[in-house]
């Protein structure tokens, strides 16, 4: 854990000064020549049944929860970067927990939204402009968790102040579609119980800018990141703590829609929103495994 925690410092290091290059690019409006990509089998019930046998006890009377999801316009084809269906889905998924509400905003809450909600998600291709950022830097204050989906961790104006909230945030630069073998570290709540290793269809983003050390990697994919496509692991999912109050749960998968359909994939979001909320990470547990699908 602290030999990946150095290499990641030094690849977050290194990469900074190719952020200026990786602008140009534009991230994922670049023409790759990547393979096609395949939707996978769909997860099986006995690999989920495993990890949730170990999930810590879900809480018998759980305070009540304000969540508020935000989406923005849809910027890709069809069944990737779908925002609003994810919303128009998720409201009514999370409400179903016990002593939930949902509110949701598009693609900007108002500031009577903020004020009331306990948990921000986020889940669109976002700003992070001043003022934006100065309205998420109050609402972290005052205790507020944060998760962010896929690439509401883009950050082209403000990138470093954006990653004071989230540890590491994404200028638009690279990224791999296809296959990750996603690496656990399963000594966290959010991913108890969980493999060293699962396997998902979705997409990876690279360099990220921040400080690594400060932030607690739970999952990592092995990319052609480095000098010369040198092999590193770069973070996909992980939580921060800014110093000022608030926690912070970054997700970089959601590319694909089918991936909100994947009871594992639920399952490290849901726990990563209640641990962001300051809950028991295993609180909307249940809904993992929700016979409701969404986006097939
Ligand atoms: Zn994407």
């Amino acid at each position: 854990m602290i030999a990946g925690r150095n290499v990641l410092r030094h690849t977050v290091g290194l990469v900074l000064s190719a952020v200026a290059v990786s602008f140009a690019l534009g991230a994922e409006k670049a023409k790759s020549k990547e393979p096609p990509v395949v939707r996978a089998a769909a997860r099986s019930a006995a690999d989920v049944a495993a990890v949730l046998k170990l999930a810590e006890p879900a809480p018998a009377d759980p305070r009540p929860l304000r969540i508020l999801l935000v989406a923005g316009p849809k910027d890709h084809g069809a069944g990737q970067h779908d925002y609003p269906a994810w919303q128009k889905a998720w409201a009514p998924y999370l409400a179903q927990s016990p002593r939930v509400t949902v509110d949701t905003a598009f693609p900007w809450p108002q500031p009577e939204q903020l004020a009331a909600a306990d948990l921000l998600v986020l889940y669109r291709r976002n700003k992070w402009d001043a003022a934006q950022l100065a309205e998420l830097e109050a609402f972290q204050k005052r205790g507020g968790g944060f998760v962010t989906i896929h690439w509401a961790i883009g950050a082209d104006e403000l990138p470093e102040r954006f990653a004071a909230r989230t540890g590491l945030a994404y200028p638009s630069a690279k990224y791999r579609h296809g296959i990750v073998d996603l690496r656990l570290v399963t000594t966290h709540p959010i991913t108890r119980g969980f493999p060293a290793t699962v396997r998902f269809t979705d997409e990876s983003y690279w360099p990220l800018v921040g400080d690594a050390a400060r932030v607690r990697l739970l999952g990592t994919s092995d990319e052609q990141a480095g000098l010369g496509d040198a092999i590193l692991p770069i973070p996909i999912f992980w939580t921060h703590e800014p110093a000022g109050g608030g926690r912070t749960f970054v997700c970089v998968f959601g590319h694909y829609m089918w991936t909100f359909d994947d009871p594992l994939f639920r399952l490290l979001l849901l726990r990563g929103m209640a641990w962001a909320a300051g809950e028991t990470a295993s609180r909307f547990d249940a809904l993992a495994v929700s016979p409701n699908r969404h986006f097939d």
